[in-house]
């Protein structure tokens, strides 16, 4: 017995049109309670997927809104259950009204994400793809949408499925062998079995293989931009968001924090990080400041450094560079090209970056930057069916089983007795079926879907 959850599904925000959903054994009788046809057919009697217009009463059965109506019949559902969906006019204060009947009349807050795990509780989609809805409602960037669409549509799972199924095909053999003893799987059965097993090894490890591609994908590359005070690090930020975030003025060190903003280039979401000026420092804010400047230089995977072309290079800006970690890529930006430039072009050259002249004030030279930027970021090119592993949890397990195949393919190798390499196969099945749902702990799950947002 299910029972019934309601929540508004548009967020808390004023917008053309809202809509509240239910979902439960009784989300159709709950919603006939307070909804009335124009056509005077009831809910109980409604086709699925068909939008009826009518109204629908307040808590206290006084007219609340005239809306559709749509219900649909389990188990061809979202959720797999009975489920409403009110598209009401989208007034916070008509959705929340409504969404109080419906929890005076038997309903229930829903819990965050609670449609999807019941969605995935009644099979009408694994792990990867409730997780996959997430990524799409987060997605920062269409190609981010495009791979989580694809994963939506099983491109993770079905390729999981696959590998699945011959390992339990492999696993069902090496049982018999320990049942009956006396019956030796035979060499040609083995290799056989030998390359079931290093098929699906491969196929995992192609999987793995694009996840670094799809963390960036989804997550994008922290860049800080640094240098020594007074270069225009703060007008580049703006100029690059194209509007005034930081506050820009001529007395150096004014930025005392970081301040975080995000811009895409190409695939790719850059959250870029204004830093405060490198400098040495007896002012403990600005000392605060430039100890997170460090930090956030030390997570970076992009380093824009600031430098002023209207002036020579100073010791400030060699220790400014130096303090960015050698891993980081680094890219500099001389500033200021609309003055008289004075920075000696051989000592930027004796660095050895890649540079561009840029003006943060007129916007001179932020074309070739960001196309510099570009230059130092992974190719992103997308395949079309949601590929990119761009979960950690899935990457994990993907891993393990790829790791427990590889143990089973040397216990194979080595001869060893069929239940060790029994045990190497379970555990790989184990990690898979982490990793669509078949076999997942609960306690992961309820982690899962409390990343979801209400409503969803
Ligand atoms: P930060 O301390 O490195 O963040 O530098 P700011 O962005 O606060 O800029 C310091 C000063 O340089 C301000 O007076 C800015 O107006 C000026 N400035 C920044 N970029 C340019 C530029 O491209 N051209 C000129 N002429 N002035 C600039």
């Amino acid at each position: 017995m299910a029972d019934t959850i309601a929540a508004i599904a548009t967020g808390g925000a004023i917008s053309a049109i809202g809509i509240v959903r239910v979902s439960g054994d009784s989300a159709i009788s709950v919603a006939d309670s307070m909804f009335q046809a124009r056509s005077g057919i009831r809910l109980a009697d409604a086709e699925p997927r068909r939008m009826y217009y009518g109204e629908a009463s307040g808590p206290d059965g006084g007219l609340l809104d005239l809306c559709l109506c749509c219900i649909s019949r389990k188990p061809g559902s979202y959720t797999g259950e009975d489920t409403v969906e009110f598209h009401c006019h989208g007034s916070p204060v008509v959705l929340s009204e409504l969404l109080r009947t419906l929890f005076s009349l038997g309903a229930r807050q829903a819990e965050p994400g609670e449609f999807t795990k019941r969605a995935f509780l009644n099979g009408r989609m694994d792990l990867t793809q409730a997780e996959s809805v997430i990524d799409m409602i987060e997605a920062e960037t269409p190609a981010a949408a495009r791979n989580a669409a694809g994963q939506l549509r099983g491109a993770v799972g079905t390729r999981l499925d696959a590998i699945y199924s011959d390992l339990v095909d492999v696993m069902a053999h090496f049982h018999a062998a320990i049942d009956y003893p006396d019956e030796d799987i035979d060499e040609f059965e083995l290799q056989v079995y030998l390359y079931l097993l290093q098929d699906a090894s491969e196929a995992l490890g192609f999987m793995l293989s694009t996840h670094e591609r799809g963390r960036v994908l989804r997550d994008g590359i922290p860049a800080v931009i640094a240098g020594r005070p007074n270069t225009g690090k703060s007008s580049l930020l703006n100029a690059l968001l194209g509007y005034s975030r930081a506050i820009v003025t001529e007395v150096a060190g004014t930025t005392r924090d970081t301040i975080e903003e995000k811009i895409v280039i190409g695939n790719i979401v850059i959250r870029l990080t204004d830093t405060a000026g490198m400098r040495a420092t007896s002012d403990a804010v600005e000392k605060l400041g430039v100890e997170r400047a460090i930090a956030a230089l030390e997570g970076a995977g992009l380093a824009i450094v600031v430098l002023d072309g209207s002036e020579p290079i100073c010791s400030e800006d060699a220790d400014a560079i130096k303090s960015i970690p050698r891993h980081v890529p680094k890219l500099v930006a001389v500033n200021k090209s609309d003055l008289p430039q004075t920075i000696d072009f051989d000592a930027l050259n004796d660095l050895g970056l890649p540079y561009c002249c840029i003006s943060a004030l007129t916007g001179s030279g932020l074309d070739a930057l960001e196309a510099g930027i570009k230059s130092l970021l992974p190719d992103l090119t997308i395949p079309p069916d949601g590929e990119l592993i761009s979960n950690v949890r899935q990457a994990d397990a993907i891993s393990r089983a790829r790791e427990a195949i590889d143990r089973a393919v040397g216990a194979i190798n080595d001869s060893v007795t069929p239940d060790a390499i029994l045990t190497e196969i379970e555990t790989a099945l184990a990690a898979i079926g982490e990793t669509t749902g078949k076999t997942v702990r609960e306690d992961i799950t309820e982690r899962i879907f409390e990343r979801f947002c209400v409503g969803k």
